[in-house]
């Protein structure tokens, strides 16, 4: 019983085509651009070619998504749109496995958390989103809400279909439609999603799904015909969307980057805290903009958490993410890898101490090995630039005054996690806290129900709860 071992998930459930076109006002229709391949990341093996979209098709894609406002979706009740978005939630459920599958090929992360955590969060934002539609009908006493329009919406890589799920379920939900561009190194489920749509017969042109790299994004976001913006990725090309964005009566949410502080006390439930502090780094190789990559513990109690948190740390399985058994899954892509190895070298140049558990990495592929960083100045590189790896910064407090001076000393503002016994100071400490989402004595944990968005450069808007549909939503307009 104890050697028990699943077999790994296998990929002949999937049933991919060789080439993905366009999706564009219900139809599949090749790109202006080059075709680019994604590969997967575990094996540096194609899983297929897909379309690149260049202006042309993005204005095919506007003007359909204005067309199906106007003529088809605008009109609609929303007792009729929830209808359309309770049948796509329920074909996400039955092909779970597949997109599970699909999502771990195409992006690298476990097959454990697309199976447990992605798709059946994409699933409940559906069914969520679509739990709304019908009561936005009728809100308050006076004018109906109303949608913005035609909603452009770009996506990154780390979260493919949960991102676009968070994106296209609350802009559907609330009247508006659709042209989303994902990401260029994970295109994969986005265009099984629009297999889902023509499966739910959702009318044509409500959802159009342009892939490409950033010019197709860029395209997308300064079309006249666009009246809303909604962006997750990083600062630095959320800062050219807002740009982009200004001047025009385009409305704008901005997702972006993070630098997590989690927090832990001398009288923290310790067993608890370390498994929140792995969550919190390892959970998707660190490859999550509301990771706890900076752990800030206090002095007392550094020497045990430490010693604690690397024997945990030497239990991670790193490796084939469609085993069921794997922890941490691979790097994205070969940039990214780049991007962590540097950081990491810089890390140390600037004084850390850098370990990682002994661990064999496959010889395909793009990985990185769970890795801690000690002794680390609230100075350095790696305790201010975002990684976005499986790489944890460690520094140290004294009072719960330094401990919050030292969560706020980022120019992030995403996320936190305060890890203690007692409830006065939990509170005291999650009021100064400058992050649009704290946790207390547990680490990554999402609703649809929550709001979820940041503070400073982290962005703003928020996503999810009653304030993720009034983004969808004219405020106070007829
Ligand atoms: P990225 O900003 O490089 O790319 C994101 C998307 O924007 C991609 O689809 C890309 O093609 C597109 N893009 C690139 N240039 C563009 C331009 N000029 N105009 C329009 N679109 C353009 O980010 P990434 O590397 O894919 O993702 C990692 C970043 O995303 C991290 O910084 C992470 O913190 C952030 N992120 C934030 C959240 C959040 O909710 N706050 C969630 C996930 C990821």
């Amino acid at each position: 019983f104890l050697d028990y071992a699943p077999a790994p998930e296998s990929t002949s459930i999937l049933n991919l085509r060789d080439e993905y076109r366009l999706f564009i006002g219900g139809e599949w229709v090749a790109g202006g651009g080059t075709p680019f391949a994604s590969v997967s990341p575990s094996t540096e093996r194609q899983i297929a070619t897909f379309a690149s979209a260049d202006e042309g098709d993005v204005d095919a894609a506007v003007r359909a998504a204005r067309t199906a406002f106007e003529q088809v979706w605008g009109p609609m009740s929303g007792r009729d749109r929830g209808k359309y978005l309770f049948r796509i939630a329920r074909i996400l459920q039955e092909r779970a496995r597949e997109l599970a599958v699909a999502e771990t090929v195409d992006n690298g992360k476990p097959i454990r958390e697309t199976r447990d955590a992605d798709v059946p969060l994409v699933a409940q934002w559906f069914f969520h989103c679509a739990g709304w539609a019908d009561k936005l009908d009728h809100v308050g006493l006076g004018a109906r809400p109303r949608p913005h329009g035609v909603a452009a919406q770009v996506i990154p890589w780390n979260f493919p279909l949960l991102m676009l799920a968070w994106k296209v379920a609350p802009a559907l939900a609330a009247g508006n439609t659709v042209v989303l561009k994902p990401a260029e190194t994970t295109p994969l489920t986005a265009m099984l999603f629009a297999e889902v749509c023509e499966q739910a017969g959702l009318p044509a042109g409500v959802v159009n799904l342009v892939t490409g790299a950033g010019e197709t994004g860029a395209a997308l976001v300064r079309h006249p015909g666009v009246d809303k913006v909604a962006f997750t990725g990083s600062t630095a090309v959320g800062r050219e969307i807002a740009k982009a964005v200004a001047g025009t009566d385009k409305k704008l949410t901005l997702e972006l980057g993070g630098k997590g502080a989690n927090i832990v006390f001398d009288d923290a439930p310790l067993d608890q805290a370390i498994e929140g502090i792995v969550d919190g780094i390892f959970f998707n190789q660190g490859q999550v903009c509301c990771a706890g990559s900076r752990l800030l513990v206090q002095e007392s109690v550094h020497d045990e958490v430490m010693d604690r948190l690397k024997e945990r740390m030497a239990t991670l399985r790193v490796g084939d993410p469609l085993d069921k058994n794997t922890d941490v899954g691979a790097i994205n892509s070969s940039e990214q890898l780049e991007r962590i190895t540097r950081l990491v070298a810089q890390g140390a140049a600037e004084g850390g101490d850098v370990w990682s558990p002994a661990c064999e990495l496959p010889a395909e592929g793009y990985w990185f090995a769970p890795t801690v960083i000690t002794g680390v100045e609230a100075s350095s590189t790696v305790a201010r630039e975002e990684i976005f790896g499986p790489v944890l910064s460690v520094l140290t407090f004294r009072t719960p005054d330094e401990a919050i001076a030292k969560a706020n000393n980022t120019p992030y503002g995403l996320s936190a996690g305060i890890w203690s016994d007692k409830g006065s100071r939990v509170l005291a400490v999650a009021d100064k806290l400058r992050a649009g989402v704290v946790w207390t004595n547990t680490f990554n944990k999402f609703d649809p129900a929550s709001p979820f968005g940041g503070y400073k450069e982290s962005g703003y808007g928020r996503e999810g709860g009653v304030q993720g549909m009034q983004a969808y939503l004219k405020a106070g307009e007829r």
